[in-house]
């Protein structure tokens, strides 16, 4: 069975509803996993700001606006009485159900029901459009199956189980759909998978049911080899090693999410990642093969802190390492990319939440430099070191670009420059003429 996901967009209207019940209806098994429709999760957490800054009238204003768009596009979406009434009575029993909230006190506990609101509606919503059209559609609660342990990540073997008895109950059905994002923690309460968590719902319930394909639907022509914003002549790449994915998802490719590359890799399930708008084309194909000799594409992330230390204690000592990143570690600040010298370490961080306290920890063990607004810019592809020349050509298209820190060999599919934030376009730009676009 496959398991297809359909992010905000590609549900934002009645219409885009409609051309994805379309999409979904071939007559195959399959689930379909739903985020809430476009806007709908930043509006529910501007709502549950003004309800942590107790100011119920504010949010009110904002739910009351949020009902009316849903009211409409319930209009829109159904054309017989019994589902249009149907559809209203949803609408309205979720709105009343985020209302009473407003009135009591709000934790962080009150937000994350607030936040699941936007999934619950736009499962329910599809699943009713489906069954008014004929088709044979079930909900699959994510609440029964969807769960996080002690420290909070997802709890396969919980999730495997559960899963499975929900499919069980309705064995008949055609169409599965479901809630991406949401969750429910160790203990028992509503909880969700991060922002954009729906891409590793997909992932988990893929893995959990051995699933054939994992198919992500967006409004992207799959991944591209550069950011089109920036570069001219960019191009899809077509097919991509699970890492590879990986590396571009996290250093800057919105197209998926992070989270989702590691279950599916683990249980070896292509990942396909394809473009709602254009159903027929290819997409991106994401798996465990690797195309031999490629360079497949460049990313970049924003916003990044470089901090030098610099310690003539560091010379032939043992445990200074270890020293630093154990300062990281207690601010709970993850590093990006790391180089050493023999008598130098420098990283990059992208939180600087705790940046000072972090410094004034460092300063004790050498020399403190701080650079800001760094940019990482990272280019996948089979970098495996024996190979020749590739990692040559990459450095000799950032020729012209002052870079801070290079990194490779941390693993067979990147090598990552770190440049200023000013310098990005045309870094992009020249790695893409180097190495997509010779004449
Ligand atoms: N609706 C959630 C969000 O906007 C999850 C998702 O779309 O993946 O973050
Ligand atoms: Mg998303």
């Amino acid at each position: 069975m496959k398991v297809l996901k359909f992010g905000g967009t590609s549900v934002g209207s009645a219409s885009r509803i409609k051309e994805v019940a379309k999409l979904i209806t071939d007559g195959e098994q399959k689930i379909v996993v739903l985020s809430a429709m476009s806007g709908t999760t930043n509006t529910l957490v501007e709502i549950s700001d003004y309800l942590y800054k107790k100011n119920p009238e504010g949010a009110n204003e904002i739910i009351n606006k949020l009902e009316a768009k849903y009211k409409q596009h319930v209009n829109e979406l159904y054309s017989t009485p019994e589902y249009k009434q149907k559809g209203q009575e949803l609408i309205k029993s979720h709105f009343d159900y985020i209302r009473s909230y407003t009135k009591d006190l709000f934790t962080l506990f009150e937000e994350k029901v607030v936040l699941a609101q936007g999934e619950l509606i736009s499962t329910a919503m599809m699943n009713y459009y489906l069954q008014e059209c004929g088709v044979k559609s079930i909900l699959l609660p994510a609440l029964e199956y969807m769960r996080t342990d002690k420290n909070a990540e997802p709890d396969p073997v919980y999730i495997k189980e559960k899963l499975q008895m929900q499919l069980e109950l309705h064995p008949g059905a055609e169409i599965y759909i479901t809630q991406g994002y949401i969750c429910r923690n160790a203990y028992g309460e509503i909880d969700n998978l991060q922002r954009g968590g729906s891409d590793y719902t997909a992932s988990l319930i893929g893995a959990a049911i051995n699933a054939s394909e994992i198919q992500i639907w967006t409004d992207i022509d799959g991944m591209h080899n550069n950011d089109p914003r920036i570069v001219d002549k960019t191009a899809p790449v077509r097919h991509l090693h699970f890492e590879e994915a990986a590396e571009l998802a996290y250093f800057g490719a919105k197209i998926l999410h992070p989270t989702c590359i590691q279950p599916a890799k683990y249980a070896n399930i292509p990942v396909r990642l394809l473009n709602t708008m254009d159903p027929t084309a290819p997409g991106t194909m994401i798996s465990n093969d690797t195309e031999k000799g490629k360079i497949k594409a460049v990313a970049a992330k924003d916003n990044i802190t470089a901090i030098k230390i610099k310690s003539s204690r560091m010379l032939l000592a043992h445990g200074f390492l270890r020293k630093v990143f154990e300062i990281f570690e207690s601010y709970q600040t993850s590093i990006d990319m790391i180089c050493t010298s023999e008598v130098g370490v420098s990283v990059s961080v992208d939180n600087t939440k705790h940046l000072n306290e972090i410094l004034d920890d460092l300063k004790k063990y050498g020399t403190v430099t701080v650079d800001k607004d760094m940019c990482i810019v990272c280019v996948v592809g089979d970098l495996e070191w024996e190979n020749v020349g590739f990692e040559a050509k990459a450095l000799d298209a950032m020729r012209d670009i002052p870079v801070r820190m290079i990194s490779f060999g941390g693993s067979n599919y990147n090598i990552s420059f770190l440049i200023r934030e000013c310098d990005k376009n045309k870094a992009l730009q020249s790695l893409s003429d180097a190495l997509f676009n010779e004449e």
